[in-house]
């Protein structure tokens, strides 16, 4: 009987990936990690990606996808700064890396700024409204 002296921890499930460069390589996904694995990607883009956390609108025709957030890390990257794990979001059409707790605590504080410029519009718009019945 062999014993492994690096257990995997209970929560992380060793995978073997088929790469298109290196062929099949033994990885760890991380407990965040949904898992989400493809064969044929080039080692560098091997990543662990959690499931995806939305942030969604209701409008008159439906929800409505504002951005959403997920944890990634990849690494075989090339960059040291993208072998994670960070988070990463989307935001109208591509995604943006947010490595630290800081950079994501901005974020929120922008985000929250810009409640209080549409809650000002909501004013305003109510008040053009009510000028119009006022007509
Ligand atoms: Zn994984």
């Amino acid at each position: 009987m062999t014993h492994d002296p690096t257990p995997a921890l209970p929560d992380q499930r060793p995978i073997t990936v088929q790469t298109s460069d290196r062929g099949p390589v033994a990885v760890t996904c991380p407990s965040w990690c949904a898992g989400r694995h493809e064969d044929g990607e080039q080692l560098v883009d091997l990543g662990h990606v959690s499931e995806n956390t939305e942030l969604l609108v209701h409008t008159e025709r439906g929800p409505a996808e504002l951005a959403h957030l997920l944890f990634a890390s990849y690494p075989f990257a090339t960059q040291d700064t993208d072998h994670g794990p960070a988070v990463a979001v989307k935001l109208a059409y591509d995604y943006f890396s947010f490595r630290t707790d800081t950079a994501l605590y901005q974020l929120a504080d922008e985000i929250a700024a810009h409640a209080v410029r549409i809650r000002a519009i909501a004013r305003q718009l109510a008040e053009l409204q009510a000028a119009e019945v006022d007509r």
